[in-house]
């Protein structure tokens, strides 16, 4: 009998990464493709996978994990499209339907960190935890993962990087970047945000630049709050800015010092180190996500 294969597109703002693999989370072979229109991408996207198929296999299901805001209630009039957005020409573009078209097999759409989350659960660093988060904090800051078993959605589906946190305007004049809320999460940490505070990259800050400790704090105060609401088991967080590992130390100070010894777990009293932890997966997590969303379309 030969091994199932599946098909795995990870949208991102800047580049859709796409692989096939298989229900083992091994990838066969895997493709960047710039994002620029919805058509353009699109069309990579699939002249990839059927070039794939020709040599591997039939695909027996997709798995799409996408940027956001998104549809992902397969009930809507508007699942599967990208919804209104800042990103140009993005706003309904029909991600589903456009590979609906092309494919008429299992397709699972979700956000890309419910897609991650999922493959941290699978493979990763959330093996056996029934309700845990993983945060991105990268281009934007958004957050997703499993309560009881199942993947985050909702009303729509969550936007933890809007949230609001306690901004110091003495200590921190910056006002923020979000178009729609300013000094929300994502307007005063994200990492455009760092580089528009700071002038420079944050990939470029040294370990000792003030920026670590501010980024720290705000980082800590959103999860307290997640902490405080979701009640999570672990908290994973991936992105570029989770590069700096220096800066989950002072998270973790900080997260308890917040917190105040109010939440009485070992988790977080005394084994916080490996309650909020880097991706398990590195930066394979979006593409490992997006096979994982593929594999649950099979079930
Ligand atoms: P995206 O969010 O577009 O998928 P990333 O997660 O890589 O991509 O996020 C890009 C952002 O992360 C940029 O703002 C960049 O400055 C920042 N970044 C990338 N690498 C690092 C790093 N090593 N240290 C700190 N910030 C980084
Ligand atoms: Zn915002």
């Amino acid at each position: 009998m030969s091994i199932p294969i599946l098909g795995a597109i990870e949208g991102g703002g800047t580049k859709f990464v796409c692989a096939v693999g298989t229900q083992a989370g091994e990838v066969l072979a895997k493709n960047h493709i710039p994002t620029t229109t919805p058509t353009e991408t699109l069309g990579k996207v699939i002249a990839f996978l059927r070039e794939q198929e020709r040599e591997l296999g039939q695909f027996k299901a997709i798995g799409i994990a996408s940027f956001g805001p998104l549809d992902p209630r397969p009930a809507s009039p508007t699942y599967g499209k990208i919804l209104p957005t800042p990103k140009p020409d993005w706003t309904y573009a029909d991600i589903v339907g456009t590979i609906r078209a092309a494919y008429d097999i299992p397709i699972t759409f979700d956000t890309d960190v419910n897609g991650a989350a999922l493959g941290e659960w699978r493979w990763g660093a959330a093996r056996g935890l029934d309700t845990f988060i993983y945060l991105t904090i990268g281009t934007g800051i958004g957050g997703g993962g499993l309560i009881n078993n199942q993947l985050m959605h909702g009303l729509i589906h969550p936007e933890m990087g809007h949230i609001r946190i306690p901004h110091d305007l003495e200590s921190d004049p910056f006002d923020g970047i979000c178009p729609f809320h300013k000094d929300c999460f994502e307007g005063l940490a994200s990492g455009p945000a760092i580089q528009a505070r700071w002038g420079q990259p944050a990939e470029t800050l040294s370990p000792d630049h003030p920026a670590w400790k501010l980024e720290a704090h705000y980082i800590a105060l959103a999860l307290a709050n997640y902490i405080c609401t979701l009640s999570p088991q672990r908290i994973i967080l991936g992105g570029g800015v989770s590069k700096q590992t220096h800066v989950f130390s002072q998270i973790h100070t900080e997260v308890q010092n917040t917190l105040n010894k109010y939440i009485q777990s070992p988790q977080i009293l005394d084994h916080i180190q490996d309650y909020i932890v880097p991706a398990g997966l590195g930066e394979q997590a979006g593409v490992l996500g997006a096979l994982a969303l593929a594999q649950q379309a099979l079930t």
